[in-house]
């Protein structure tokens, strides 16, 4: 029967040391489950757990015992996939065992006492530095077993001595032995006497082999550290009360040299028959080393290993407490996040070494702009938060966002790179008591997005409205796939006139969402969101083969020379679209329309995004047949010089140029667009042409295309079908008379 058994239930209780160490593997691990199973292959117990049972536990007994098995780490990436411990059974349970790492609980004697085991109900694997933590967690549960054992052990030599002592049947030779033989440091205390032995292994534990000591026991007390000494009394006497079933003490002990030990210190009082005390005896274990592994777990588990910062879990904890302070009433405090502006660019072209020397350097830096009660973590990446404590105005806050800026302006020497980066950070203050640590730091985050907005190395301080327009854009997200689902979109058009011939010569084509409670919803407002959140490319496809539907209808049953086309709107998120070129011609296929008359319009700031990658897909699509505008041309770069890179067929003025055309400063920005363009080839249409005197300054400057409100706002299919048919009817009626 092994040891921890025959005592019952006692030694099971619930350890808070062991079930830290658990949880701690769990986290590690980043698992959702962690178990600590004792016993012997054929018979464990699970004596701590974190996170919730698998809905499987023979499989996970099954893993365990197998996991017994083995001298070193036991992982299986997915045990469904594994002969050994599928059970047949095609168990897809959202709890169902399918990773599993145990590393086996080994004494230094060999002897195996059980299982560290984690376990998800995903197939994964476990990074080198997790799989080296669980087997260093492992390691500490071990030492804390042993020692329980021991103990146990020593307790039960204490029991069998004591009735031994009763029957007065111990030789005073059989007690030396004893004494000598154990490898911890044994003493003993004589109540009445007060007078106390030590053994050999207790005296040289402490150093002190060659000195003569005493029988006070002073001797103890006057090594222990003045720290520990009156908690050490007072477990003394709360066991001497039979307050607690054992005594059981960890504290430092001077060694003969000055330097410290921790030990640890257990022993139990000797009733005689009237249950009076008259004796203590116990022992002594040098746990120096155990303690402190047990620290740099615990350090390792709070602290980034890169930069040596607290990690987000510590951060988070410090947080919270001073959220508390808050709520009682003292403390004031802000949280800054920040985010170095050129991180990528320096990893990318100068490696990743010395990315990590600058994510040092930069730490040390920070580190520098705290006062006392600050903190700075990393919390991943080359994002950084800091609490600035004691902040009672937002003005302290900006004032610490400035030092900090200050402190990273001056450039860094890596390796002998110089360097130069600068943060964007946000600010949160905690103005709303009732928050939690992760709200302050998501609107820090929020915030030092806004900055990243302006430009490198500014600061921005989190208000309520961008809570607003953050809970708005989630709304509008959500809004937008419903949209989506229930077919909510529309296509509008707007007709794009020709000058020369006053006719149509296609149309531009226009979303629109209609809102089953707010009607119309201007694409202004919820392109942006669904740029943003991915949902522009389903949507920018249906907009396409709408339009190309609805285009050769209209070639079908009005037909001219050239044939009317039709322009789409393309969003830069859709040119990095890779499989962009080959949706566009299978919807070109699908509609029966010629490339020719689908015209794709892109603004400059798309192209601005990614130059290279966008040429490359302009020139695809162009290669296809389909002919490309560069729309609000002029609100953008502006820059002239770059437009020969792209094989762009027409430009689009914008309507901020076309609005003011009678001013001369615009007449001549729109002369030199106009010149500009036939240079290269190029056509153009004016856009947004309000005014019949818009139209004459126009003509004039020999601009061919026009589109506006003048001659006609975008409207849907139907109504701009009856437009069509009206002109063209009187087209050909026209054309009749003449002939
Ligand atoms: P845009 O491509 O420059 O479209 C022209 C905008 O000017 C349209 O606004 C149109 O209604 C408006 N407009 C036309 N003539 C006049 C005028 O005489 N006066 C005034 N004040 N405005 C005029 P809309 O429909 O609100 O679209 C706004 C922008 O949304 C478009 O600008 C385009 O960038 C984007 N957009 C629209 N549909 C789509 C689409 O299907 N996909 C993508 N990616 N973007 C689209
Ligand atoms: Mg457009
Ligand atoms: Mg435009």
């Amino acid at each position: 029967m092994p040891p921890w058994e025959d005592h019952g239930h006692a030694t099971l209780e619930s350890d808070r040391v062991l079930d830290d160490l658990v949880r701690l593997a769990a986290e590690v691990c980043a698992v959702p489950s962690a178990v600590l199973s004792i016993g012997t292959s054929d018979r464990v117990r699970n004596v701590s757990r974190a996170g919730t049972a698998p809905s499987d536990a023979e499989r996970e007994t099954l893993l365990v015992s197998w996991a017994m098995g083995e001298q070193d780490q036991f992982v299986v990436s997915d045990a469904l996939r594994d002969n050994r411990f599928n059970d047949g059974t095609t168990n897809t349970n959202a709890t169902t065992i399918r990773f599993y790492a145990g590393t086996p609980l080994v004494t230094t004697e060999g002897r195996v006492l059980g299982v560290l085991s984690v376990t998800d109900h995903k197939p994964r694997a476990l990074g080198e530095g997790q799989a080296r933590a669980l087997d260093a967690l492992a390691r500490a549960v071990i030492d804390k077993l042993d020692s329980r054992l021991r103990n146990l052990e020593l307790r039960r030599a204490l029991e069998e001595r004591e009735t031994a002592f009763r029957s007065l049947a111990l030789s005073e030779q059989r007690y030396e032995m004893l004494l000598r033989g154990a490898s911890d440091g044994l003493w003993e205390w004589e109540l009445d006497s007060n007078e106390m032995r030590f053994c050999d292994r207790w005296k040289s534990l402490l150093g002190c082999e060659e000195i003569e000591l005493t029988s006070r026991p002073d001797e103890w007390f006057n090594r222990v550290h003045p720290d520990d000494i009156e908690r050490v009394q007072s477990e003394i006497m709360s066991h001497l009360l039979s307050l607690t079933p054992q005594f059981q003490s960890e504290h430092r002990i001077r060694r003969q040299d000055g330097s410290y030990r921790w030990m640890l210190s257990r022993g139990l009082a000797v009733m005689d028959s009237n249950r009076q005390v008259y004796r203590m005896t116990g022992s002594v274990t040098d746990v120096t080393d155990q303690k402190a592994a047990e620290k740099e777990l615990l350090h390792n588990a709070f602290h980034d290993p890169l930069t040596a910062l607290p990690n987000r879990a510590l951060f988070t904890d410090r947080l919270r407490r001073a959220l508390d302070e808050v709520k009682s009433g003292d403390g004031a405090f802000a949280v800054l996040f920040l985010d170095l502006d050129r991180f990528k660019v320096v990893n990318d072209s100068l490696g990743h070494q010395i990315g990590d020397q600058l994510l040092v350097a930069a730490a040390r830096r920070l580190e520098a702009c705290l006062r006392p009660g600050d903190m700075v973590a990393r919390l991943g990446g080359d994002e950084f938060a800091i609490i600035v404590d004691r902040v009672k105005h937002a003005s302290d806050a900006v004032q610490a966002a400035e030092r900090i800026r200050e402190n990273l302006a001056a450039p860094f020497n890596l390796s002998g790179h110089e360097v130069f980066v600068s943060a964007s950070i946000g600010i949160s203050l905690n103005q709303i008591a009732s928050e939690e640590p992760e709200d302050i730091l998501r609107n820090a985050d929020t915030a030092m997005y806004r900055a990243k907005e302006h430009g490198r190395g500014s600061f921005e301080l989190f208000d309520i409205g961008m809570h607003v327009r953050n809970a708005a854009l989630s709304q509008l997200e959500t809004g937008l796939r419903r949209a989506l689902a229930h077919g909510e979109f529309r296509v509008h058009y707007q007709p794009i006139i020709s000058l020369d011939s006053w006719r149509i010569s296609g149309f531009e084509a226009l979303v629109r969402w209609e809102h089953p409670e707010h009607g119309y919803i201007s694409p202004l407002k919820f392109i942006p969101v669904a740029e943003e959140t991915g949902l522009i490319i389903p949507i920018g496809q249906w907009v396409l083969r709408e339009a190309c539907e609805q285009l050769r209808a209209w070639q079908e049953q009005f037909p001219s020379e050239p044939p009317l086309s039709i322009s789409v709107n393309l969003s830069g998120k859709q040119l990095s679209q890779p499989d962009l070129i080959d949706r566009i011609s299978k919807i070109l296929d699908e509609t029966g329309l010629a490339p020719e008359s689908l015209n794709i319009e892109i603004t400059e700031s798309a192209i601005i995004e990614n130059i290279d990658a966008a040429a490359t897909t302009l020139k695809r699509i162009k290669a296809l047949g389909i002919r490309l505008s560069l729309d609000d041309f002029g609100t953008g770069y502006s820059s002239l010089s770059y437009l020969h890179r792209f094989p762009i067929d027409t430009l689009k003025i914008d309507r901020s140029f076309v609005s003011r055309i009678n001013l001369p400063k615009n007449t001549e920005i729109v002369r030199t667009i106009l010149t500009l363009a036939s240079n290269l080839g190029m056509d153009v249409v004016a856009e947004g042409v309000e005014t019949r005197d818009q139209i004459l300054q126009l003509t004039g400057l020999n601009c061919e295309y026009v589109q506006g409100y003048l001659l006609s706002k975008p409207i849907d299919g139907r109504a701009m079908r009856e437009l069509i048919s009206e002109i063209y009817n009187k087209g050909l009626s026209q054309q009749a008379g003449a002939a």
